[in-house]
């Protein structure tokens, strides 16, 4: 038998009656130290006690065993009305069979550990983690409110299976991450977006449904796709090329190409001489593959152009300078420039910036890292709400000119009717570079 002080619940709104232990679990007895004063029915002050029920409240752990806390609950019967009631548990969420700080504690952990950890500590089911969960997101998401971006990044990245992520590009930032990337989500994402007038600008991966939804919802504004985009496609041409070739090959020939992946995959001006040297013994022997490199080096050279019509004059010489034992590598190309050359060439007037472009891709890369037992609404809801993962704006320091008194100086003086006023901090998502300095340190 331990000494158990009486206050071991930290409640004093109830009286602790009896505490028992066993190796995991610590079972308080109480009972609500303060009876009601009137019925909540008709507020008649006159009832007389009418039994009473054993709940069982979930709590927080103590020194690392797991609470229940068994309340003799009260009931009434009131003289007045006639009717029944049990008094009210205090500090307790009455639909979940919690206290209150249980529940809120659960919202807080369940952004930062896998719900089926959370529900092993406590004693309670997952299913109810991820209900806390829901609400607590639901709850965080009424009071956040991230800029709409005038840049916006529509772009695919992976989790558990492929989603849409929406960013903010001039602010490096992610506002959004839908759990699906079709016409219909993209639709509804953007129908209610928030000043959605605001956006200027949509870069995005060639990805019809993503076209086809801003076209749809925002008409005015201008579609471009990224060079990275582009660019890769031009790499995978070469790629294909070159394996199509090794395959004709003998062991030995084969041989002879080693680390030719590496080395064709490098811009021309980045060859070293040795690299040279074995590049130009492969093209002499394999005139396909130096012609193949030829198309990728012309290719990225098209986005050295100064404008969009420099930039289209480039892209037909190219197109025109194909040979045709190398075409059918660069046919997937010349199809999405078909296909897209709006958008590709309304980069060369509106370009994405490169340290956006490198963020992202960067945070693509390593999102695998990500959580593992995580359902996507707990990782979106990390990405997006983990504390110190806001890029956040002060408004300039202004300085008052004559000191006023607040409507509500003598009361409260609530966040919201400070942040609400002209001037406020700017809230702009995710900041990317942070995601991915706190996905490597394994902070999230
Ligand atoms: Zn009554």
């Amino acid at each position: 038998m331990t000494l158990i002080p009486t206050n071991i619940l930290h409640l004093p709104v109830y009286s602790v009656i009896t505490v028992k232990e066993t190796d995991h679990d610590c079972n308080i007895y109480a009972e609500v130290a303060k009876q009601p004063y009137k019925c909540p029915h008709c507020t008649s002050e006159g009832f007389v006690g009418f039994g009473r029920r054993k709940q069982l409240i979930r709590d927080l752990q103590i020194l690392g065993k797991r609470v229940g806390i068994y309340v003799d609950t009260r009931r009434f019967r009131c003289h007045g009305c006639k009717r029944t009631f049990y008094e009210t548990l205090p500090e307790v969420d009455e639909k979940r069979l919690m206290t209150s700080r249980l529940v809120k504690w659960i919202g807080q952990q369940s952004v930062k550990r896998p719900f089926v950890h959370i529900a092993e500590e406590i004693g309670i089911d997952e299913k109810t983690v991820k209900n806390i969960f829901r609400d607590y997101v639901n709850e965080i998401e009424k009071t956040v409110r991230f800029e709409t971006p005038q840049w916006m990044g529509i772009d695919e990245i992976h989790i558990i299976r492929p989603r849409c992520v929406i960013s903010n590009i001039h602010n490096n930032t992610i506002v959004e991450i839908l759990p699906n990337r079709d016409k219909k989500t993209v639709v509804r994402y953007l129908h209610d977006l928030d000043g959605r007038d605001d956006v200027r600008y949509v870069a995005m991966d060639m990805w019809n449904p993503y076209r086809d939804a801003v076209r749809a919802t925002l008409p005015e504004v201008s579609i471009i796709i990224d060079k990275f985009h582009v660019l890769r496609m031009a790499n995978e041409g070469l790629e294909n090329a070159r394996k199509s070739l090794r395959e004709g090959l003998s062991p030995k020939q084969r041989r002879g190409l080693m680390h030719d992946r590496f080395v064709l995959l490098k811009r021309e001006k980045d060859l070293k001489l040795e690299e040279r040297i074995r590049f130009d013994v492969w093209t002499k022997n394999y005139p396909a593959i130096g012609e193949a490199y030829r198309l990728k080096e012309q290719f990225f050279g098209i986005y050295d152009a100064k404008s969009r019509s420099e930039a289209l004059f480039r892209y037909n010489a190219w197109k025109h300078s194909i040979p045709a034992e190398v075409e059918e590598y660069f046919l997937p190309i010349i199809t999405a420039w078909t296909n897209w050359n709006k958008e590709i060439l309304a980069y060369f007037e509106h370009r994405v910036t490169n340290a956006f472009t490198e963020s992202l891709n960067s945070l693509i890369r390593i999102m695998n890292r990500l959580g593992r037992g995580y359902s996507f609404e707990a990782l979106r809801a990390k990405i997006l709400f983990t504390e110190g993962i806001q890029k956040k704006v002060k408004p300039k320091f202004e300085r008052q000119r004559r000191y006023t008194l607040p409507d509500d100086a003598f009361g409260m003086i609530t966040q919201s009717s400070s942040t609400q006023s002209e001037g406020a901090e700017k809230n702009y998502g995710a900041d990317i570079s942070t995601l991915i300095r706190m996905i490597e340190a394994g902070e999230l």
